[in-house]
């Protein structure tokens, strides 16, 4: 019946390549198929690229933890180049200012001639005998169905894979509970030199010289103070907290960067929930809005308050997307076990090198550094292109935080660096099936490698 009716639907559009959200992955996917050629149709519900990394305001990039900090991804390195050109990256690649990586995103998949359906939500699939006809597209057209030949699933949740069919993980195996989502915001007109002094001043009276510190210049600053950890901050946040003007979990995870290219703005990494934490259920995600922006507007009153340089300070964003750390993790062909990234585990599908900590935030932060020297002396561990293949979907890969890989995996791959890398693996996996005529399943993922570090993307 169901099927029935979608394929009763209008069709609305055809691409040989669907990626299914424009998000870190999903961008980098798109970019890089029609890099290769291929006619690529861009699905998003925002009216914009980057998904966390610009709509969730998701600020900086995490290193690899690799030797010479390795990018395993030329669009990586390319989008790196472009920020920093327009005064918006900083030389090391990690900072941004995220309104500027959308338009640096939109330029390239426009360039490389990517199509772009926005504000499009995917709420369903047309699969049937392990093969996705079309994709179910809800916008201000109504209902309609996009047909394509490969289907990406860059919806961070998995959207796409769980409508076809596809098993999946969600939560911490030993609790069944998600990492803890953060609404982040950015504040302006910030007099940083100001609050550099600040910072200074406490370091002086206190003795504690910690995760607090402005360059004199103003123009690149940094801070963070979680309960547990005891910083430079700590006895301010502990002061407003015994007068009321803050609760305990604006305390428990607070951090904030500096945005090359906007003095005086402060993106904040925070507030974070640890309850009603479900990315794929509407009602946290609605809570999550509501809860969040009365947590900003407490912690702005705590800044001029309690700090020095807020005084004309102001919200001027909230993300329009919450940020989610952790939701679903889709079963794949391999799916990544914990074992693989503690013991450094080595592939000869490898697209990704990284040997970024395990890092699950909650109300006790873990964030664990794996120093282990495995016996091949290779201190990282790889990502297999078979964990981007969605089990028992002939013509479906997932790319992103929700690509097959345990919770704990997870914890680690979920950064930028690596879901720029299977987006890239992906878009070009893609590329070569179609090519070849065979399912993406069939792909060899050393040849995907071969592709991406001919371009450019750095490999051991
Ligand atoms: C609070 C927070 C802090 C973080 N800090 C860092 C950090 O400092 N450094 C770092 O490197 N990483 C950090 N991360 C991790 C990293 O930013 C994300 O894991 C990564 O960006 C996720 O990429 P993705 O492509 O999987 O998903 P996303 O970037 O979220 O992309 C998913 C896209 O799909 C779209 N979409 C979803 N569902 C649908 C649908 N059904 N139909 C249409 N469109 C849909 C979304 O709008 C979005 O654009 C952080 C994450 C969070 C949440």
């Amino acid at each position: 019946m169901k099927l029935e009716f979608y394929r009763s639907l209008p069709v609305y559009a055809s691409a040989d390549i669907v990626v299914c959200g424009g998000g870190t992955a999903g961008a980098f996917a798109a970019i890089a198929a029609a890099r290769e050629g291929k006619d690529v149709l861009l699905i998003e519900q925002f009216g914009s690229l980057g998904g966390t990394a610009t709509n969730g305001l998701v600020t900086p990039v995490m290193s690899t933890h690799t030797p010479g900090d390795r990018q395993c991804s030329y669009l990586s390195k390319e989008l790196r180049d472009r920020l920093i050109a327009r005064g918006s990256g900083d030389r090391g690649g990690r900072l941004f200012d995220p309104l500027a990586m959308k338009f640096e995103l939109e330029d390239m998949a426009q360039e490389a001639g990517v199509r772009f359906l926005y504000h499009t939500f995917i709420p369903d699939v047309i699969q049937e005998d392990g093969t996705v006809e079309a994709v179910i597209i809800a916008n201000k057209s109504g209902l309609s169905q996009v047909k394509g030949k490969i289907f990406i699933d860059c919806t961070g949740d998995g959207d796409v894979s769980v409508r076809a069919g596809a098993s999946f993980n969600k939560g911490n195996p030993e609790t069944g509970i998600n990492q803890p989502m953060s609404l982040r915001y950015i504040v302006d007109q910030v007099d940083i030199r100001a609050w550099g002094e600040f910072f200074e001043e406490i370091k002086k009276k206190t003795g504690v010289s910690l995760a607090a510190g402005a360059d004199p210049d103003g123009k690149s600053f940094y801070a963070h103070c979680c309960k547990g950890n005891p910083v430079t901050l700590t006895p301010v946040f502990e002061e407003a907290i015994a007068n009321g003007d803050l609760t305990e979990e604006d305390h428990l995870y607070w951090q904030a960067f500096s945005m090359p290219g906007r003095p005086g703005s402060v993106a904040f990494n925070c507030p974070e929930f640890f309850t009603g934490i479900d990315g794929t259920n509407p009602e946290d995600l609605t809570q999550a809005q509501l809860n969040g922006k009365k947590a900003i507007r407490r912690q702005l009153a705590f800044y001029k308050k309690y700090m020095r340089g807020f005084e004309n300070a102001y919200v001027s964003e909230v993300a329009p997307m919450v940020g989610v750390r952790e939701s679903r993790e889709i079963v794949t062909d391999y799916v990544m076990k914990p074992e693989d990234l503690l013991c450094k585990k080595k592939f000869p599908d490898m697209f990704c090198q990284s040997n970024y900590p395990i890092d699950i935030h909650g109300k006790s932060l873990k964030n664990i550094a794996n120093d282990l020297v495995p016996e091949d002396d290779k201190p990282w561990y790889d990502i297999p292109f078979r964990s981007l293949l969605v089990r028992g979907i002939d013509n479906l890969m997932v790319a992103g935080r929700c690509l097959g890989a345990e919770f704990l995996v997870e914890s680690s791959l979920r950064v930028q660096h690596s879901a720029r890398s299977s987006g890239e693996a992906a878009g070009i996996g893609a590329a070569l099936a179609l090519d070849s005529g065979i399912s993406p399943h069939a792909v060899n993922g050393a040849d995907v490698r071969s592709i991406m570090a001919s371009k450019g993307a750095e490999y051991a």
